[in-house]
């Protein structure tokens, strides 16, 4: 096998394909390391009888259409990545309670103008503050690209064009809902997208909410009709078309050093050398046990100290495979965010508190979308809500399964309980994913899938703006959900994307 490569990846997911792709488009000869035996990390699928079951995707954002293409399909398109994609109608169904405890059961279609008549039906008299809120989401997302990797801006010239986005830029959404005077009843529904960024609105960055949900709403919501494995073979495919190379079942175990420069890469299938390399891990993991203790800045330390592990969300999900049809059950909606509370603050600290008082959850059936995702006659669903610690670092081994059967039968109770969607009696398979699941399959502390929370102090925009300073390993980068664009499909192929550029420049100045 060839042992001499431009850059080494560590890590198939969602930002190490792109990123590879990216680099081997260049010109860079390019390796992709993956432990596990297929590619995509959270993006990926596996069979349960005669059901194919997506682990990870409910939908993803800037995708947008092909007459109008966001960020996501612009990437593809330019990359060479083709995709068959599916648009939902609706961006969700939410039910639950209002945070004044007044029921709650409201529908938002995908689309700025429906978005806004159905906001002015629940809300009326708001449509002049919502046609407002969606010019300053605008206005962020071109700040926002115009900061791009934080490292090249002219601050009178970012004055004179998103002076908005500065002045909300340090706040949270609470704070900017607040000042844009919006009832709490609007702040309520627009608040039902928290959980997509894991942390609740009240530390919740207005840059990054803006950035996430304007483009759910503007640019509607996709999911690739062959579960999130046909978006990863996609990648796959692409980076070996152009010539790259991956090993699977392969794990990248230290990143080896010469003068303080990355050379190489330690494998379980040997040594290989490589002038930079990309590593699609936690970066507790890349700075705590793959680089030599000396080679980690005091900043580097600092950061890592100051995040505490604050892990962002930890996933469990139950995957439910039945009998019968999605209209034999009354399934009308592809997503219902299914809220004990719209006060995000109260429902994050209900997660926080562990299962017994979580009242969050997501019901997905895949079959609304896309009448193939399951065979005919049957649909597919899940229901996903956030582990925490408190149940899942103490847990004993010989608990695990009696807790995680007890888990899921409370949340299809819950599904039964505010939706009346009755699945008793119809599950033909059931496969149940819980944190240590995915800290299992993708080697994420805690089973994190997010990163490090993107909440206060350590958002996306100070990520962006402080990434001249937050990756100082000469040769290494970590990329992935944890990096400065935060978690999700989207904010991982766009990490990728925008660490491969940033290699690309540092090698083209090391060569002058
Ligand atoms: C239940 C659930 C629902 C979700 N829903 C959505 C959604 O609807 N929309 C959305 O946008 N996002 C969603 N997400 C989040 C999204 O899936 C993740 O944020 C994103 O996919 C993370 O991508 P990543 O690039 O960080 O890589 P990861 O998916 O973490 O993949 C990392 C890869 O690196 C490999 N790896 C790690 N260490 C090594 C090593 N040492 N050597 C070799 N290989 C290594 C792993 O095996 C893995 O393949 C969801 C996630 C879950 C779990």
């Amino acid at each position: 096998m060839d042992k001499e490569f431009d850059v080494v990846v560590a890590g198939a997911g969602n930002a190490g394909l792109i990123a590879a792709i990216k680099l081997q488009k260049a010109g860079k000869k390019t390796l992709i390391v993956e432990q596990h035996n297929v590619p995509g990390g959270c993006a990926t699928s596996y069979v349960r009888g005669r059901f194919e079951i997506d682990p990870s995707l409910h939908e993803l954002c800037s995708v947008g259409s092909k007459e109008k293409p966001g960020s996501i399909r612009r990437m593809f398109d330019d990359l060479g990545i083709r995709v068959n994609w599916v648009e939902l109608k609706d961006c969700f169904r939410a039910v639950g309670r209002f945070s004044d405890g007044s029921p709650m059961d409201i529908t938002m279609p995908c689309g700025k103008e429906a978005m806004i008549d159905a906001m002015e039906r629940e809300v009326p008299g708001i449509r002049k503050k919502m046609e407002r809120l969606f010019r300053l989401f605008d206005e962020v997302n071109e700040g926002l690209g115009y900061f791009s990797d934080g490292t090249n801006y002219n601050i009178r010239y970012a004055l004179k064009h998103f002076s908005n986005m500065l002045i909300v830029g340090s706040h949270s959404c609470k704070v900017v809902f607040k000042a844009l005077r919006l009832p709490q009843k609007c702040i309520d529904i627009l608040s039902t997208y928290w959980s997509y960024l894991g942390v609740d609105m009240s530390r919740m960055s207005f840059l990054h909410y803006a950035m996430m949900v304007s483009s759910y709403m503007e640019e509607g919501a996709y999911i690739p009709a062959f579960t999130s494995h046909e978006l990863s073979v996609a990648l796959e495919d692409r980076f070996r078309e152009l010539g790259g190379t991956i090993w699977f079942n392969c794990r990248a175990e230290s990143f080896l050093f010469n003068d303080g420069k990355v050379c190489g890469v330690r494998t379980s299938y040997g040594d290989v050398s490589c002038r930079y390399a990309l590593a699609n891990v936690n970066e507790d993991i890349v700075y705590g046990s793959m680089v030599p203790k000396e080679i980690v800045t005091p900043r580097l330390r600092r950061l890592s100290n100051a995040r505490k592990q604050k892990f962002g969300a930890r996933m469990f999900t139950v995957h439910l495979c039945l009998d019968v049809t999605r209209e034999e059950l009354g399934i009308n909606d592809y997503s219902i965010f299914m809220l004990g509370s719209a006060d995000s603050e109260k429902e994050y600290a209900n997660i926080m508190r562990g299962m017994e008082h979580n009242t969050f959850a997501i019901f997905v059936c895949y079959n609304v979308a896309n009448p193939k995702a399951s065979p005919e006659g049957t649909c597919m669903c899940s229901i996903t809500t956030f582990g925490s610690p408190v149940d899942w670092d103490n847990l004993r081994p010989e608990d695990y399964a009696a807790f995680k059967e007890k888990c899921a039968r409370k949340l299809i109770k819950q599904l039964k309980d505010n939706t009346g969607i009755d699945l008793e009696g119809h599950i033909e398979e059931i496969a149940i994913a819980t944190p240590w699941t995915f800290a299992r399959y993708l080697g994420t502390p805690e089973g994190c899938v997010y990163g490090h929370e993107t909440a206060d102090w350590d958002d996306i925009i100070s990520r962006s703006l402080q990434m001249g300073k937050d990756y100082p390993v000469k040769g290494l980068k970590p990329i992935g959900a944890g990096g400065p664009r935060g978690d999700g499909y989207s904010s991982a192929y766009q990490c990728g994307e925008l660490m491969a550029g940033m290699v690309l420049r540092e090698l083209e100045e090391a060569a002058v």
